[in-house]
């Protein structure tokens, strides 16, 4: 028989290769940015466009490359960053494979220019779909710019395969979060779609980290510095009390590199253990440097998993670092007598009191004697029966007598607030004076002059007040279903609701079974129609997938908005005038009745003097 086995053309390898480095435009990102940061660059630019799926470019002031090895940079194993296999050894660069250029260029449009600082001009370089097109003599600043347009133009497969724009985009500022944590030495920015997302200056550590994760961050974090011989950790850990629900603010980094780790992660875990409220994982941003001998990073193709030498150690080293962090900066929980108790957050039950439990002794209780089949006691309990049966199905009745007191000062402190809107207004001319506009806003009239309310974003408002307390306060109030109801989700969206399973039984879901693709609810948060509740489940998993990740998230106050904005009216929708009243009354009886619970104006007042302006 004939031979048959032939050597595959470099674009197809070059194509195959691709399916290991580019899985979707965040894997370019991160090829590109790392090579900037080996080229020396001290300011990088990344700018994308839908996410990434029409462009990525990269911009460096790094030290370019040369005519020639601007063309074989993109050679499939063209590096020059390893020149032997013991060089894989003593890594001192992020690249090494020298692949992912040509991978890049085997499923995108690229455009490459460069120029070294000797030079006076540079070279432009246009590759698609492993093709040259052109190269040129061109005009261009220090450094290097590559434009990646199109990706898998060539491979519509795995386009249609990339997710939403917010899910890719947030995968994009994920992969640029973590080059930025690595070097806080290089300045970075960011521009989607021509607006600036990220400009993080040149700055300490500490300083980078709040840059990116918000002013409030600053507070939150812990020192960590330990030096030893075998490694040397720097970086913050975050307090305890700021711990999240999900896992975002978790980094390592070894020489420079993010890199996962379940074995440290368990270290820094147990390092808090006692610490953390259940089901909250800390926060850290810890760097971990050791000789490049004592590790392995050739044991996977995107290269975020390591292998150490001596795990073991580093374990222990580690876990007593940040053990040592806690206790010096004295993170065991105190008591605060100076605390300020309105600025604590109402939606707790840290000021209720426990009810020590009663003990009752019969004295009289004889074990010879012979009773009759119920005491009076025990038939006086029975006859309550029929209330607790009550308090047992809702659960609001009996929260609603306990939960008052806690939140007086909330309840308080907005009949104030509405009390001087309202002031001189008499009720029934309050009452008398909304009308429905356009089924869209309520106007009514107030002391000053007049009150336009968006019908949806005051619903908004006190639905989420309503959900953040429940959750808060684990007070259930469910609703039986009369049969269970099945719904079937992609197992990476039964993942998210296994992830938010604890929570959304706080809203008052019950679940009685989720597998398999299948999740099975028999009880529904009361108020919630049956019908919906398919619209809320997918409304909760996208937000949850595109939550871009910023300092105030946390996943109750994202299930409490998610629901508040599947359930709150709409607009659109006519209201009676009670149903008008009751939400005027209902929005000035929350906390923060101005903003919607995703910061947007939830009502506009206008002056009589601003009026009387208007006829002028
Ligand atoms: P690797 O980074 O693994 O070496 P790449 O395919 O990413 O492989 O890059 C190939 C080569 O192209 C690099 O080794 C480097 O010499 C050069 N190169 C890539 N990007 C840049 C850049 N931004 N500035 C200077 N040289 C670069
Ligand atoms: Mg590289």
């Amino acid at each position: 028989m004939a031979d048959i086995i032939q050597l595959l053309p470099d674009h197809v390898a070059n194509q195959i290769a691709a399916g290991e480095v580019v899985q979707r435009p965040a894997s370019v990102v991160k090829e590109l940015l790392e090579n900037a940061i080996d080229a020396g660059a001290d300011s990088i630019k990344l700018i994308i466009k839908d996410a990434g799926k029409t462009l990525v470019q990269v911009i460096d002031n790094g030290k370019g490359m040369s005519h020639t090895d601007a063309r074989l940079s993109f050679e499939r194993h063209a590096t020059s960053k390893i020149r032997n296999a013991e060089d894989l050894f003593q890594l001192h660069t992020k690249g090494f494979r020298g692949e992912a250029l040509a991978s890049i260029a085997a499923i995108a449009h690229v455009e490459l220019k460069t120029k070294q600082p000797e030079d006076e001009v540079g070279n432009c370089l246009v590759i698609e779909g492993s093709n040259v097109v052109s190269q040129d003599v061109v005009v261009t600043p220090t450094g290097t710019s590559v434009s990646v347009k199109n990706l898998f133009f060539n491979i519509p497969a795995r386009r249609n395969f990339l997710k939403s724009e917010a899910v890719e985009l947030r995968h994009v500022i994920d992969e640029l979060h973590r080059v930025a944590l690595a070097h806080p030495n290089t300045a970075f920015a960011m521009y989607n779609n021509g607006s600036e997302t990220f400009n993080l200056p040149i700055s300490n550590y500490r300083q980078r980290i709040v840059n990116i994760f918000g002013i409030k961050t600053n507070e939150k974090l812990v020192p960590v510095e330990e030096d030893t011989e075998v490694v040397k950790i720097y970086g913050f850990i975050g307090k305890p009390e700021y711990a999240k629900k999900t896992r975002g603010e978790q980094y390592f980094f070894v020489n420079n590199r993010f890199i996962k780790s379940a074995y440290l992660n368990h270290a820094v875990a147990s390092a808090f253990e006692g610490l953390l409220k259940n089901g909250t994982h800390a926060s850290y941003f810890l760097n971990l440097s050791v000789n490049p001998q004592t590790i392995d990073i050739n044991i996977h193709p995107t290269k975020t998993e390591i292998k150490f030498d001596d795990e073991h150690t580093l374990y222990a080293l580690l876990r007593s670092a940040v053990k040592h962090s806690l206790g010096q900066f004295n993170i065991a929980p105190v008591l605060d007598f100076e605390r300020d108790p309105n600025l604590d957050t109402p939606y707790s039950y840290k000021s209720s009191t426990a009810n020590a439990p009663k003990i009752e002794v019969d004295r009289s209780f004889n074990p010879f004697k012979s009773e009759p089949k119920f005491s009076d006691r025990q038939m006086a309990a029975f006859k309550s029966t029929p209330n607790n049966w009550d308090s047992l199905y809702v659960g609001i009745e009996s929260k609603e007598n306990g939960s008052e007191q806690d939140f007086s000062e909330v309840h308080f402190e907005s009949e104030e607030k509405a009390a001087s809107m309202f002031q001189n207004d008499n009720e029934v001319e309050t009452a008398n004076t909304t009308y429905q506009l356009h089924n869209k806003y309520i106007v009514s009239t107030i002391k000053s002059g007049m009150l336009v309310i968006d019908q949806h974003r005051a619903h908004e408002r006190v639905l989420y007040e309503e959900f953040l307390q429940n959750l808060t306060i684990h007070a259930v109030t469910s609703q039986q279903l009369l049969f269970p109801l099945q719904l079937h989700f992609s197992s990476q969206d039964i993942s998210i609701v296994n992830q938010l399973k604890d929570d959304l039984e706080h809203t008052g879901f019950v679940f009685s079974n989720i597998e398999d693709g299948t999740v099975e609810i028999t009880g529904v948060p009361v108020g919630v129609p049956e019908s919906e509740v398919s619209i809320i489940l997918e409304q909760l998993i996208s937000d949850v997938e595109n939550e871009v990740p910023d300092s105030n998230f946390s996943a109750t106050d994202l299930l409490a908005k998610s629901m508040a904005k599947s359930l709150a009216i709409k607009t659109g929708q006519s209201l009676k005038k009670d149903e008008q009243e009751h939400l005027v009354n209902k929005l000035f009886a929350c906390k923060e009745p101005n903003m919607s619970p995703t910061n947007r104006t939830t009502f506009v007042t206008m002056s009589v003097d601003e009026l009387d302006k208007k006829f002028i």
